[in-house]
């Protein structure tokens, strides 16, 4: 199965499914900023500071766990429902610029919320990818990591290859074979096939180091 990734739709499955994903942050993020204000009042080190300093610990570690328990019951349905799975293999920046885009309230402690949803997002990535690994090869199954590159704009139908094949943001039209998509749905199906492609070449790859191999072994003989 292809799995493109997002901000919004968490995991859009090449076999139709989307899973939506959950913000933790976004949703504690008054709560947060609330309780930080609150802290920049206190004198520092006093029994009140401390207090809520320890609530604010006490806030971050709970979005950790929300976002930490989505992974989880994600990864291990996603593992025991496939053996081979294919992702791109995202840089962390890509994201964190995607995350940026997306924030809500521009003008508000902005710096400093996108530098901390940046960093919990990076996380939350990383620890995806390394859960169904693991989880896939516990199993017998396999992650496989694909270059992103054009799987969002080409058409998964004719592979024709443009940035006009993108109406917007979620839908995808091809400009030469008038193929239409959600644009995730498009993207998670190339995301697939070239994880195929990679697959194919590799069994190639190994085909040809066997046949030297017989061949070394038979000069051997000689
Ligand atoms: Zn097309």
């Amino acid at each position: 199965m292809g799995i493109d990734r997002g901000i919004t739709t968490f995991a859009q499955c090449s076999d139709g499914k989307a899973i939506l994903g959950i913000s933790p942050l976004k949703k504690n993020l008054k709560k947060l900023a609330k309780l930080q204000r609150k802290l920049s009042r206190k004198k520092k080190v006093s029994a009140n500071w401390r207090k809520t300093k320890l609530k604010i610990e006490r806030l971050h570690n709970h979005i950790a766990n929300l976002r930490k328990d989505f992974l989880h019951k994600t990864s291990t349905q996603l593992a025991q429902s496939h053996s081979l799975i294919v992702m791109e293999d995202l840089k962390v920046g890509v994201m964190a610029k995607s995350a940026k885009g997306t924030k809500e309230n521009p003008g508000t402690n902005v710096k400093a919320k996108s530098g901390l949803s940046r960093s919990i997002l990076d996380q939350g990535w990383q620890m995806f990818q390394q859960f169904l690994s693991y989880k896939l090869n516990w199993r017998g199954g396999e992650l496989i990591l694909i270059p992103p590159k054009n799987t969002s704009l080409k058409c998964r139908l004719c592979g024709h290859i443009a940035k006009e094949n993108r109406i917007n943001q979620a839908k995808f039209q091809c400009i030469q074979c008038g193929h239409t998509e959600g644009a995730d749905l498009n993207a998670s199906i190339n995301i697939l096939a070239e994880g195929h492609s990679v697959l194919a070449c590799g069994v190639e790859a190994l085909a040809s180091t066997t046949k030297q191999e017989l061949l070394i072994r038979k000069l051997a003989t000689v």
